[in-house]
């Protein structure tokens, strides 16, 4: 079996791989028997192996050679908050990134929407990469859901493990280019709050997730 560590570097690089960060753009993290592991700051994913992969502690200080993630603070604030997530995901993926260039949300624009936990997928207001300020904005928009996007940035998205956060932050890009495209194409529809309930329990009840029992 895989170790965190390993499925850190795998999540990482699939996260490259699937065109959502470019070069050392993004971060990732996760929840495992070690504690909150995190990829370093500035490392190409390609050239990761698991020593270098440094273990954060609860005061942001880190056991390792390499520095972590610029953006440590929000995955430390995001696992101190939200005891359910076990893995982070953080990318500037184009679609993503240009609706957050705009600073707009994703509203009711589809059903998927209410995948991650509610109407909408807001946008965290703009603040410094790497600061604690970035960090209260993110935590501020992800209440109650499972991914945001950053003001001037990017996106973020959680899940009960790093592979989990990484198909969210698939689902997230694809939402993005979806909702663009449908701007460019005008006449956007959006759902009523009942259409976006119901679609709320639909996950929750016959779209739940199957484990072959
Ligand atoms: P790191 O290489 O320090 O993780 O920074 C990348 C990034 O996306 C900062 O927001
Ligand atoms: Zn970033």
């Amino acid at each position: 079996m895989a170790s965190d560590r390993e499925n850190l570097i795998a999540a990482a690089r699939a996260m490259a791989a699937r065109g959502l960060s470019a070069g050392t753009s993004g971060n990732v993290s996760l929840r495992g028997a070690e504690g909150i592991l995190i990829t370093p700051s500035a490392v190409p994913y390609e050239e990761l192996t698991p020593e270098m992969i440094p273990l954060l502690r609860e005061d942001g200080s880190y056991e390792g050679r390499f520095r972590p993630s610029s953006e440590w603070r929000f995955h430390l604030d995001v696992y101190f908050s939200r005891p359910e997530v076990g893995g982070v995901v953080h990318h500037h993926a184009p679609y993503c990134t240009a609706l957050s260039m705009a600073r707009r949300e994703i509203p009711g624009c589809h059903y998927m929407v209410t995948r991650f936990g509610g109407g909408d997928v807001r946008c965290a207001d703009y603040a410094l990469f790497g600061t604690a300020e970035l960090s209260h904005a993110v935590l501020a928009a992800l209440e109650g859901r499972t991914a945001c996007l950053i003001a001037n940035h990017g996106a973020l998205a959680v899940g009960r493990d790093v592979f989990a956060a990484l198909n969210a932050a698939s689902e997230l890009e694809v939402l993005a280019q979806q909702y663009l495209l449908c701007l460019q194409a005008g006449g956007l529809v959006l759902l009523s709050d009942q259409e976006i309930e119901e679609a709320i329990n639909q996950f929750a009840t016959a779209y739940r997730p199957n484990t072959g029992g």
